[in-house]
């Protein structure tokens, strides 16, 4: 971190910010030129409050070399992480990652799961708590759809993703392999801590109405926490259009592949809200360089209890899946 002070402050008061900023164990370098200086700052400058700095009467600017999510940022770790669901790895090669919104039956699971596994599905999704925007709608079979989940994880031999909205509810996870949170959670910092507590992997959708900064901030609550495992995902976020449930900010894929070394993959059923739009947007997502995707499918889709217009049917995943796979190929010529 680099403060700029303003020209002609007085020594103490240079003094006395060095020794402030030496008691909070950071160390300052100082450049004279001109009337001006500039302190480099050393140390755990993500612990340094930017805005209290800013509020000094003689600071002039204040300039962060490392962000505040540093344990995220690819500045501070280069190499790709690789995170491990099952036998799935997130982050080498690519990950599809489908299911349905809800968990509802075992006859459903099954038909589903089969799908995306024939395929070429390496993860199942299926939600058993789902935080709706209204309390009236449907809101997930809660742990009974969670007891489902884990009997077709054993039967069809899937890892599994389910979205958590409550830290209290981890022992009823334990058949899960993955730990969703859901873009109604992403800044839920009591949730984010509690699942930096445990060694589940992570997939952090990003918020409606976040920018990548904020989601990194979000990912950098668990990885502080001590869990590594995070995998990140665009879903799309609001915008004034009303053409589609929300906007894939596809720029975002190979943004957030610059700033952090987590995956990214996409969810592009959400961002659809239509069945229709679910294939271009993933084979976009694909193009852009995405780690994976998370798609809704459904065996029934006119019957789903939740998402039914962007649910994908088995067919359409298994014609979807050839598509990406050309992408790939396209993509890695
Ligand atoms: C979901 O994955 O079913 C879901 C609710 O997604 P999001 O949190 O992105 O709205
Ligand atoms: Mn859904």
């Amino acid at each position: 971190m680099l403060i700029f002070v303003k020209k002609d402050t007085p020594e103490a008061a240079i003094r006395s910010l060095v020794i402030q900023l030496s008691r909070q164990g950071i160390g300052t370098a100082r450049a004279d030129s001109a009337g001006r200086t500039m302190l480099t700052l050393v140390g755990e400058t993500w612990t340094l409050d930017e805005q209290r700095l800013l509020a000094l009467p003689y600071v002039a600017e204040v300039k962060r070399l490392t962000p505040v999510w540093r344990l995220a940022s690819r500045q501070t770790h280069p190499e790709d992480t690789v995170v491990s669901v099952g036998d799935a790895q997130i982050g080498k090669g690519f990950c599809l990652m489908a299911g349905p919104c809800a968990v509802e039956s075992a006859l459903q699971m099954q038909g589903v799961a089969r799908a995306v596994k024939a395929a070429g599905g390496l993860v199942l999704r299926g939600g058993a708590y789902k935080p709706r925007t209204s309390p009236y709608a449907f809101q997930g079979f809660g742990a009974p759809a969670l007891e489902l989940l884990a009997q077709t994880r054993r039967e069809v031999g899937l890892p599994t993703v389910s979205e958590i909205t409550d830290a209290a509810q981890l022992p009823q996870f334990e058949q899960v392999d993955m730990l969703q949170v859901g873009a109604r959670n992403m800044q839920n910092y009591e949730l984010l801590r509690a699942l930096g507590q445990q060694s589940k992997p992570v997939l952090l959708k990003r918020a409606v109405g976040a920018t990548v900064e904020e989601l990194l901030q979000s990912a950098e609550y668990i990885l502080a926490g001590g869990n590594p495992n995070v995998v990140l995902c665009e879903r799309g976020v609001r915008s004034f259009s009303k053409t589609s449930r929300a906007a894939l900010d596809v720029s975002a894929i190979p943004v957030l592949k610059r700033m952090t070394h987590l995956p990214v993959i996409v969810d592009p059923s959400h961002a659809a809200g239509e069945a229709a739009l679910v294939p271009p947007l993933a084979l976009a997502a694909v193009a852009a360089g995405a780690d994976g995707l998370l798609i809704e499918v459904h065996d029934r889709p006119a019957a789903a209890l939740s998402d039914a217009a962007q649910s994908l049917s088995c067919t359409a995943f298994a014609e979807l899946a050839e598509k990406i796979k050309k992408v790939r190929e396209a993509i890695e010529a």
